[in-house]
């Protein structure tokens, strides 16, 4: 609620209308939650530094949200904010709960708070030299906080979870997800403290309003009262347990310890499954507002509309890994597989269609051996594209129906079309192998749908299909349905072709770029003079525990040793830069990063999101000046 939405937020809410989609087309009854969790600290602070009360900065940024979803086409059933009464409400009713049955009980805390992730830092974090913690998952500093609060029983869940997770190993998703979370939990269980006396800005305990309940114990019940809970007591029934959470994987723990424990608790029950997925990442970091990386995606929309970015994001990447977004990716993506092999084939289609029979799909002359491989291929790509989509693999089912799509072009130009179309006696054929093709572009629109609906009801219009794609189920939807006799649109593009050169153009405004053209500002030769580069001589070097790809590295600078933090261990072993020699800058003020002091920084070249270093070729020893 502190940031402006990104693609990163994006991601989640278009995987999850996807699946609704899917599941819709699969005849199920489908509600779709999503929304905002508005309470807490971050937000308190984010309001007071741009001088407004918390609930106005949230009306503000739930107005832009709500907007992008409509723009994205998201089909949510339902949209909680965690500040509406009904909400509050159910809250309050099952902290009582709680506290009655023992499972939250008052006592004393003191520990490490993280402000930014609003989280008390686990005890195993150590202190730095300065006497203060670090957030091991933001790397900023922590506050110590003391206080009188409420404590939720969670060590009375330890052995439950556990049995829980075995029995229903499907709990966690993806399932390398599980480890991690079994293993913390076997590491003991303490008691979680729930309420704060230091936060305002949230729902007040029952009966004891100097404190506020924690805004993960108040946000996670949204799925409760989202559903229903507590005021329309017949949707909870019907919708209760959900059948998938989708998350980032940053806030795992949260949903898969936590929540089920609450739950267990409350005498819920629980959650299929919780899905975490990987982030986007640009420039190799997470995106975020504080780190100026953001992707807006409006940019995106006005020029591309929702569904090349929905197509993207689903297509580039399984759901549990991380993706790394750039413009170019992103455009190579539009211009070959949308543009070129999809949009190529509906405007070739129907553009022949127009030309050699006025517009009118027609029946005509079956040659079984060539035409039924195309209709065959497509009954089995029907039944693999459920398969995974059921299976949350909306990436292989993307890369299926391109296979197909491909096919299709195939079949099209292995039939030559346009030398039939020169032999009256060969025009009941050339019918038949259009029919052939529309009726598979028709069925790819079909498939295509939870992915793309706006394109899959303008391939259905442009065909003159005026059954709505919804009202079809995937068991009842047949090849072979498209009606003879239909007069098909004149033929438009399906997707603009855009060059990157005028796409970045589009992009100026976004704060994005704005802040790229910050950093392409001229340097002077004194401000480049300030610059202390030498040639340094790796002496050590070793993974930084708990990171891939950050190494800690001891390097030999001429007058002294120094330590410096690097990310390149997705390119290096630790082994093989030991001796190596580099350029480092040795006057660059000093970051902790993982705890650790970085007192210089090597150069590197960035390749495909990988750290290439340049090393140098001749003998030199360790100190030279670099200018
Ligand atoms: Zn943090």
């Amino acid at each position: 609620m502190n940031d402006i939405p990104h693609i990163g937020h994006a991601y989640t809410t278009i995987i999850a209308d996807a699946l609704a989609r899917f599941n819709r087309l699969r005849g199920k009854e489908v509600f779709f939650l999503t929304g905002t969790d508005e309470h807490g600290q971050k937000i308190e602070k984010a309001a007071a530094e741009k001088g407004l009360k918390p609930l106005e900065l949230a009306n503000k940024v739930v107005g832009r949200i709500k907007d992008l979803w409509k723009a994205l086409e998201i089909s949510n059933d339902f949209f909680i904010r965690t500040t509406e009464p009904f909400h509050e409400k159910g809250v309050q009713k099952i902290f009582l709960k709680l506290k009655k049955n023992g499972d939250i009980y008052k006592g004393t805390y003191q520990g490490w708070y993280c402000v930014s992730d609003e989280n008390f830092l686990s005890e195993d974090v150590p202190l730095e030299a300065e006497g203060h913690k670090i957030c091991p998952d933001c790397g900023k500093k922590a506050i110590l906080v003391s206080e009188d609060c409420y404590f939720f029983r969670l060590s009375r869940y330890e052995e439950p979870l556990l049995k829980f997770y075995s029995q229903n190993p499907e709990f966690v998703r993806p399932p390398s997800r599980m480890n991690e979370v079994v293993s913390f939990v076997r590491h003991g269980l303490k008691d979680l403290n729930i309420t704060r006396t230091t936060v305002k800005w949230g729902i007040p305990v029952p009966d004891d309003p100097s404190h506020t309940i924690y805004v993960w114990f108040d946000a996670l019940h949204n799925y409760l009262t989202g559903a229903g809970y507590d005021w329309n007591l017949a949707q909870f029934q019907k919708f209760w347990p959900a059948t998938i959470h989708l998350i980032g994987k940053d806030i795992l723990r949260f949903h898969a310890i936590l929540w089920p424990a609450f739950l267990m608790a409350g005498g819920f029950p629980l959650p299929k499954t919780v899905y975490g997925h990987g982030w986007w990442l640009k420039d190799e970091a997470k995106m975020s507002k504080s780190k100026g990386n953001v992707l807006d995606p409006y940019v995106i929309l006005k020029v591309f509309g929702p569904d090349p970015l929905r197509y993207f994001l689903l297509r580039e990447i399984p759901i549990g890994l991380d993706g790394n977004f750039s413009h170019e990716g992103f455009l190579h993506r539009v211009n070959s597989d949308l543009a070129n092999d999809l949009g190529n084939l509906v405007h070739r289609t129907l553009t022949m269609i127009q030309g050699y029979f006025k517009g009118m799909i027609e029946d005509g002359e079956e040659e079984q051996e060539k035409d039924k491989v195309i209709r065959q291929a497509f009954e089995a790509l029907k039944e693999r594209v459920a398969d995974l989509y059921e299976n949350y693999a909306l990436s292989r089912a993307l890369e299926e129906i391109w296979v197909y799509i491909n096919s299709v072009n195939k079949y099209l130009a292995d039939n030559e079309p346009w030398k039939l179309a020169e032999d009256e006696a060969k025009k009941r054929r050339l019918a038949r192998i259009l029919y052939q093709t529309a009726a598979a572009i028709r069925g790819i629109g079909y498939l295509l749908y939870p992915v793309m609906p706006e394109s899959s009801r303008k391939i259905w219009s442009y065909l003159g299909e005026n059954t709505a794609i919804e009202e079809i189920s995937f068991a009842a939807f047949r090849f072979e349905d498209l009606k003879t006799g239909l007069k098909i649109q004149r033929p438009k593009p399906l997707f603009p072709r855009v060059n990157l050169q005028d796409f970045l153009k589009e992009d100026v405004p976004s704060a994005v770029l704005e802040k790229k053209e910050e950093k392409m500002d001229i340097v002077t030769f004194d401000e480049f003079k300030k610059m202390d580069l030498r040639v340094g001589e790796i002496l050590k070097a070793e993974k930084v525990p708990g990171t891939d790809k950050l190494i800690k590295i001891e390097v030999n600078i001429g007058t002294e040793k120094r330590t410096m933090v690097a990310g390149v261990g997705d390119t290096y072993s630790p082994e093989e830069l030991v001796g190596k020699k580099l350029v480092v800058i040795v006057n660059l003020k000093p970051a902790v990063i993982r705890g650790i002091e970085s007192q210089a920084m090597l150069l590197a070249a960035e390749v495909g999101g990988k750290a290439i270093i340049p090393f140098f070729d001749r003998e030199i020893s360790a100190g030279a000046k670099v200018r």
